[in-house]
């Protein structure tokens, strides 16, 4: 798989694609992650990549011209299965996207700025809208760290127990089950003694059951999904 992030700050995904599975899956040739710099494809004296709005009001937007150039440019030279904007007003992320955009061979994706971009970016050229939350963050950085993790975890061989994925919350529109560690007796804080039987399918139905009283008690309305489907 590789990601193309069009970003005015590339620094910012120093941090959270340099630790941990992430950074293995880099390393292990799983995913390429490529930056490229919105503020390169400026062609302004001042490698200026913002304006004031048409019609007034604050703040700044994103100009045209650069995100344009920069899109095309990677377009002349690949197919790409989605082209994604991060925005507060797309759609809202959750693992069934993940799973099915971690299948992909290759996407861009473009973290917006300030008051956001110029809309003729999104009409053009966006296939794909992402929200991370209906909260609102100062770039589309973050956003796009959160996505990437989420999607590189679920390449094969990105984590070393590949069927773990598979069991975490979400997967079946499920919560996880609680887990727990050494040792099975903490200060008289005791594991389940379900789990220390060693009896595989009992376990197994202990963890649906428990799964199940965890989605009712916090998130219920991921029961409907079930149905429905
Ligand atoms: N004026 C815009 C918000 C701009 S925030 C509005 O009200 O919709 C600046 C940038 O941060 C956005 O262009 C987007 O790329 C990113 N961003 C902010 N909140 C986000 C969220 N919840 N999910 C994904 N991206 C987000």
């Amino acid at each position: 798989m590789r990601i193309d992030i069009l970003t005015l700050f590339p620094e910012m995904f120093a941090g959270p694609f340099d630790h941990s599975i992430v950074k293995r899956a880099i390393e292990n040739k799983l995913v390429e992650i490529h930056f490229h710099n919105i503020r390169d494809f400026s062609k302004s004296k001042h490698r200026h990549v913002d304006d004031y709005p048409f019609g007034g009001g604050s703040g700044m937007v994103m100009m045209l011209q650069p995100i344009a150039d920069a899109i095309e440019k990677l377009r002349s030279e690949r197919n790409y299965d989605e082209v994604i904007f991060l925005s507060p007003d797309g759609k809202l992320f959750d693992q069934p996207e993940a799973n099915r955009l971690s299948l992909l061979n290759n996407i861009i994706l473009l973290c917006g700025h300030y008051k956001g971009i110029d809309e003729r970016i999104r009409e053009h050229f966006i296939s794909l809208e992402i929200s991370i939350g209906n909260y609102v963050l100062s770039g589309g950085e973050l956003a796009a760290a959160v996505v990437c993790d989420s999607i590189i975890r679920l390449i094969p061989g990105a984590m070393s127990d590949e069927t773990s994925a598979l069991s975490d919350s979400f997967q079946d529109h499920l919560l996880s089950a609680p887990v727990y560690t050494r040792p099975a007796n903490y200060k008289g804080w005791k594991v389940p003694e379900i789990l220390l039987s060693g009896h595989e399918a009992k376990i197994k139905q202990w963890r649906h059951e428990q799964a199940l009283k965890r989605t009712q008690e916090h998130r219920p309305e991921l029961l409907d999904r079930i149905t429905e489907e």
